[in-house]
């Protein structure tokens, strides 16, 4: 059987300072090594001390993974030379001692089944190394330290995913997770990373490094599966090592031959003293946390009735749920999360264009009472939605400007079916004999009203006037 897990490294993108000094935890867009001090890049007889926020948001994490967390939280250091890691090691958590890392023995579930959490670690992310030129040719490497010491969230699966389509929703919903607890934006650039273990029956274990995207983590694996696959069938051995991802061949290559977990000889950091959690310090917590995107699922259908599927869609998506809490009313709810999954989710489906989305909560609201209130058509509706997201002008302003109010009111929507049964005399008389055909005449007094005809009345008045003429 085949087997994955996975190693999700999670920025805690949300804090104002890195894991061990005052630089900027955002080190995005910055000048290369601007971002740095003492403390960061590692000087002798600089010292850490610790960021509180990051231990609570790691916690948090953890407990949103079903984790335990332990009285008392401790680092190690993860000693190995690289150009990104000026100290030549990371601090890092390690249970080396029994459970001291800010999380261990979780679990979630992905479609029914579980997927059990091993363990969560607090630790500093590396610089980063810049190539000039494509990386295996160059002779040039750069390194940008800004990055180095920007708090990380490390996440370790057990082996149990079967399959690549797990692994894709798994990470999906744990993305979603960390968004709605405030404590990353999974969707920044390198925000989250992925390095996956995998083996299939008979074969050793391969892990898959370096992959940028959520996208070809999935490929990546299911090359490796082939891979793995006919080795063995061809009875030669899978060798146990890293391997990276070649993004552009789309295959993975051999990086080296795997380290163990000793090799890196991981030592006690004496700089940092343990950190005691109280279980008030757990409770005070879990109050401040976010409600949970399963418990924001359950109250939207059972508070306002909204479909189970819709309710789904619209709580694990943070920004169109924010959205959505802020436009509802007890009377609107429904018809504004119809409006949101059903048009506005397609029109705005990436981060940048959530961002440069001119539709504010108002227009929303507005939009939805008005349809609630049958003075607009769901099909008008969607018109003035376009026109708002193209503009951002006010909902009454694009309902009078497009001429959109809805032609409901009984006699002028009278005068226009009169109109149309002398104009289709011939379909009146074969309606009158076969009541299925009645669409036909709804679809032309839609026609004549460019669908601000309330498609109900309309067939109402429809139903009458064939019984007298
Ligand atoms: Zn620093
Ligand atoms: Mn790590």
């Amino acid at each position: 059987m085949t087997k994955i897990g996975l190693e999700i490294h999670c920025q805690l993108t949300k804090l104002e300072s890195k894991l061990f000094c005052n630089c900027k935890a955002d080190y995005r867009n910055l000048t290369p090594n601007s971002n740095i001090c003492p403390i960061c890049i590692g000087l002798p007889g600089s010292l850490p001390i610790l960021n509180k926020k990051a231990v609570e948001k790691a916690a948090m994490i953890s407990l949103a993974l079903g984790c335990q967390i332990p009285e008392q939280i401790s680092f190690f250091r993860k000693n190995y030379f690289y150009p990104d890691l000026p100290k030549n090691f990371q601090i890092t958590q390690y249970n080396a001692y029994g459970p001291t890392s800010i999380g261990s023995d979780g679990s979630i579930q992905i479609e029914g089944k579980e997927i059990r959490i091993r363990r969560i670690q607090i630790e500093e992310d590396p610089g980063r190394l810049v190539y000039e030129g494509i990386s295996e040719k160059t002779q040039i490497t750069l390194v940008d330290y800004n990055r180095a010491g920007t708090p990380l969230v490390e996440i370790v699966t057990e082996p149990d995913f079967e399959n690549p389509r797990q692994v894709r929703i798994f990470l999906n919903v744990l993305a979603d997770l960390v968004e709605n607890l405030e404590v990353s934006d999974p969707y920044l650039e390198g925000a989250m990373r992925v390095d996956g273990n995998i083996s299939v029956e008979k074969g050793n274990r391969v892990e898959i490094k370096n992959v940028g995207s959520f996208r070809d983590i999935e490929k990546a694996l299911h090359f490796e599966i082939t891979r793995q696959q006919s080795l063995v069938d061809r009875n030669i051995e899978v060798a146990a090592e890293t391997r990276h991802w070649d993004e552009a061949r789309k295959i993975t290559v051999s990086a080296r031959s795997k380290e163990e977990e000793q090799d890196y000889r991981y030592l006690p950091e004496a700089d940092i003293p343990l950190v005691t959690i109280t279980q008030d310090k757990i409770d005070n917590l879990r109050k401040q946390m976010p409600e949970s995107i399963v418990a924001k699922k359950e109250r939207y259908i059972k508070k306002y009735g909204i479909p189970t599927q819709v309710a789904e869609v619209l709580s694990s998506d943070k920004f169109y749920s924010d959205l959505f809490e802020k436009a509802h009313t007890e009377s609107n709810a429904k018809e504004i999360a119809n409006i949101i999954t059903t048009d506005l989710m397609g029109f705005a489906d990436t981060r940048e264009k959530k961002i440069d989305l001119k539709v504010t909560h108002r227009h929303i609201s507005d939009l939805a009472d008005a349809i609630v209130g049958n003075k607009i058509t769901r099909n008008s509706g969607k018109a003035a939605l376009y026109e708002m997201i193209k503009t951002g002008k006010s909902f009454s302003e694009i309902v009078s400007s497009l001429d959109l109010g809805s032609v409901s009111n009984a006699s002028s929507l009278e005068k226009i079916i009169d109109e149309v049964f002398k104009e289709e005399e011939k379909a009146v008389k074969e309606a009158k004999q076969n009541p299925d055909t009645i669409n036909y005449i709804v679809g032309k007094v839609m026609r004549k009203t460019k669908g601000k005809a309330d498609p109900s009345t309309t067939l109402e008045i429809i139903r009458k006037k064939l019984l007298s003429a």
